[in-house]
């Protein structure tokens, strides 16, 4: 009688529980549902790669190269890899190192591996031989890559804009997703810290295939040759003007709302971050080499980062000039009553995959537990 009761408690508790993502439900990793903690990343095997230099041969190698290719470290002729480190590989990780502060030593160390490893935008870092990263601001007489344009930087090289009659922007939700409107608020929320500090202004349209911007969560291969690619590895990515595409994708555990710090999982990664990231993109921005910047190209689980920089501020205005309400401040938090009603209801109802995955691993915990 006792376990057919705490039987139905735990069925109600599945049922019934607020469906809003938010670390106020989950507060502890160790209720994260078994299982989970055994995925893996689709990079987590680059870690066998740590320690291998120019010279080496091994069978991980290609798939490095296959990551360096898309990401624009590598030329894009190729579309079979070797199992050697030669040297357009070492001038590759040259400039990966370069662009992400690393000790440039063309060598898979620890600290490379650990950051090619990380969850990041699925954008290249390198377009067209083109990057606003460290290896873009490099000297004439740097010659460490294959990439010719490396010495002609430029703000946003080869980045178009959107032009000047076009710089109050629709945006609109796929909507075969049904986004809460939790999840649509994250993304207004995300908008306005832009338009905060530029002359572009966004508003939301029921009308998808007629908005400026389309916003639409996926899964793996979805049909513009850049597939997701499941938990972790790429989280998202955006096309520069004018396409105005962004996709992001389906299968992360997205916190809309709540610490992500303290979220349950151990994948969990915080939307509004990674949306405020891939509007810059929209916008005309490229990848910074600045840590703290919102366009930094990888996204840690489990943080949050959604507050402009003067790097990206200044990258902004240099496209489109300045909100004639900034002050200056590299503060962009919108105003407070908006974060309010994001952040702290927890009558909320979500409709993000997350909550459903989590509450569903939840109730199975609970009955295996029970039973
Ligand atoms: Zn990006
Ligand atoms: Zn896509």
């Amino acid at each position: 009688m006792t376990l057919i009761c705490l039987v139905a408690i735990a069925m109600t508790s599945l049922l019934f529980s607020p469906t809003s993502v938010s670390a106020h439900f989950f507060p502890s990793i160790a209720s994260t549902p078994s299982g989970l903690n055994d995925i893996t990343g689709p990079w987590d095997s680059f870690r066998n790669l740590s320690g291998f230099h120019a010279g080496d041969k091994s069978d991980g190698l290609p798939k490095l190269k296959h990551y360096l290719q898309h990401f624009g470290y590598l030329s894009n002729s190729k579309s079979n890899h070797t199992e050697d480190f030669d040297d357009s590989l070492k001038a590759a990780i040259e400039t990966y190192q370069k662009n992400f502060n690393l000790n440039v030593s063309g060598e898979l160390d620890p600290q490379t591996v650990h950051q090619i490893m990380r969850s990041r935008c699925g954008v290249p870092d390198i377009i067209n031989g083109s990057t606003t990263m460290n290896a873009g601001k490099a000297t004439p007489s740097y010659n460490g890559t294959n990439f010719h344009s490396v010495s002609h930087y430029s703000f946003v090289s080869g980045m178009p804009r959107w032009p000047n009659n076009k710089w109050d922007l629709t945006y609109a939700f796929r909507p075969e997703n049904q986004l809460s409107n939790d999840v649509k608020s994250v993304f207004s929320l995300a908008f306005d810290r832009w338009s905060s500090v530029t002359v572009i202004t966004f508003s939301q349209t029921e009308s998808f295939y007629d908005s400026d911007i389309q916003t639409g969560f996926f899964v793996g291969d979805h049909g513009d040759d850049s597939p997701f690619d499941g938990l972790q590895g790429r989280l998202a990515h955006a096309n520069p003007p004018t396409s105005g595409k962004l996709h992001v994708d389906d299968d992360e555990h997205w916190v809309v709302s709540g610490d992500v710090t303290a979220a349950s999982s151990a994948f969990a990664v915080d939307l509004e971050s990674v949306a405020v990231h891939e509007i810059g993109h929209l916008l005309g921005l490229g990848h910074s080499s600045e840590i703290d910047a919102i366009m930094y190209p990888s996204h840690p689980v489990r943080t949050r980062k959604v507050e402009l920089t003067k790097d990206d501020i200044s990258g902004i205005q240099e496209l489109y000039g300045a909100n004639p309400t900034y002050n200056g401040s590299s503060s962009t938090t919108p105003p407070a009553q908006n974060v309010g009603e994001t952040s702290s209801s927890s009558a909320q109802k979500s409709g993000s995959p997350w909550s459903l995955k989590f509450n569903f691993g939840l109730g199975l915990l609970l009955l295996r537990m029970l039973l």
